[in-house]
């Protein structure tokens, strides 16, 4: 790809040059490739995506998805706010929130958005409030296991997401008690589904259930769709989850007597290959064991390797090329805040930018103030210029909130 930022070593330098590091960096073409991608694949189904917004949610990357036809995925009442700010009609946007108390529901009716209920007590509170009035989507837990890792699963039996498929009669009951209106049934069983037939089943088991709710608008197959991670890594083969889902469209089509829309709402996908994250070393540091490389961030900008033992892959941007050496990468929390460990580098000096890929989703997003420190800009390169969507944070950021006197 010839826009792709790993390609463009002196862009992404000229980056740091001009707004400083640490520097989240965002190619919109990347984005928008990764979309089109998608939607060619899905070509000839009723398909909408919703860009799953809590893995990157800059107004500059909601307008993006807006301009290209996207929907959009939220799971907290702001995030919806954040969304309509951008452009996005309330329709556009399916609220999945977990866990929340009614009132954040009847905040997101008064806004008009796509309500996707997940527990039996709220589709209970919701019926008895306005019955057929406001249709609603549920979401189900199928009951398969499926992504990464334990932390980002969310469809197996001990997960706090969904209504289990056992509570389909309990499901039912409330339904027809209250008259409310399903127009949707949603699963998400995780993130980094490799396996595109481990889909296919959580796929089978919601179809499986649809032919309970006979006034489905859509079915929501959620995401989970798996990024290479380092240049040899394997990714969700969607051109095959595509003509694999065709395939039992047509018979759950046939079967259930009409078409619905078939939905998604992939973040990552989106979203992580497009980001780098840009940091300076700040100290080469020899031990009796090890060599580490400290650089001017932390746990605190990319939680995701302490976190879900992410691997990130890291290139020294300043010294392309010459002879590889083992590091540590760490950051400057006063924690355990390690980036990668034992990895091979180009001889790292101090001064040397060091670019971690995979860093558009969940990155900036999970940032924080710990051991007071400031949060990076972002900046995004769209038409070959750069632009900044986001200031660095100062010192009275930090002071903004705290009552002084
Ligand atoms: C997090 C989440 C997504 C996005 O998952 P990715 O792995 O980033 O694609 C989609 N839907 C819901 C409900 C989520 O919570």
């Amino acid at each position: 790809m010839a826009f792709s930022l790993e390609s463009q070593p002196e862009l992404c330098l000229q980056a740091v040059e001009t707004y400083g590091s640490p520097l989240y960096l965002y190619d919109a073409d990347r984005m928008e490739f990764q979309y089109k991608r998608l939607t060619k694949a899905f070509e000839g189904l009723p398909v909408r995506f919703n860009y799953a917004c809590k893995a990157l949610s800059n107004q500059a990357v909601l307008k993006l998805f807006h301009e290209l036809g996207a929907g959009l995925d939220t799971v907290s009442i702001q995030e919806v706010k954040l969304g309509l700010l951008a452009g996005f009609e309330p329709k556009q946007i399916i609220f999945t929130p977990n866990s929340v108390g009614f009132q954040e529901f009847l905040e997101a009716v008064e806004l008009g958005v796509v309500i996707n209920i997940d527990n039996i007590s709220i589709l209970e509170q919701f019926g008895d409030r306005f019955g057929a009035d406001y249709p609603i989507s549920i979401r189900i837990n199928p009951h398969i296991m499926a992504g990464g890792n334990a932390n980002i699963s969310t469809g197996h039996i001990d997960s706090k997401f969904g209504i289990s498929i056992h509570q389909m009669r309990h499901v039912e009951r409330v339904v027809q008690k209250t008259g409310l209106e399903v127009e949707g049934l949603h699963m998400h069983t995780g993130s980094d589904i490799l396996d595109t037939e481990v889909f296919l089943q959580g796929a089978d088991v919601l179809l499986s259930y649809a032919g309970l709710f006979p006034r489905l608008k859509f079915v929501d197959f959620g995401s989970g769709f798996k990024v290479p991670y380092h240049p040899d890594d394997l990714e969700t083969d969607i051109e095959a989850l595509a003509q694999g889902l065709k395939h039992r469209m047509a018979d759950f089509y046939r079967d259930y007597g009409k078409e619905v829309e078939l939905w998604f709402e992939p973040g990552k996908f989106l979203v992580s290959e497009a980001g780098k994250f840009l940091t300076r070393v700040n100290v080469v540091k020899h031990t009796t064991a090890t060599v580490f490389a400290g650089v001017d961030s932390g746990f605190h900008h990319l939680i995701r390797p302490m976190l879900y033992r992410a691997n990130h892959f890291i290139e020294n941007l300043s010294h392309r090329e010459g002879p590889k050496r083992i590091y540590t990468v760490v950051g400057m929390i006063c924690e355990t805040d390690t980036f990668a460990s034992d990895i091979p580098l180009n001889q790292v000096h101090e001064g040397d930018i060091l670019m971690f890929y995979n860093a558009g989703a969940y990155g900036f997003e999970m940032s924080m103030n710990y051991n007071a420190r400031l949060r990076p800009a972002e900046v995004m390169i769209k038409n070959g210029k750069l632009q900044r969507i986001r200031k660095r944070e100062v010192f009275e950021d930090l002071l903004r909130n705290q009552i002084l006197d």
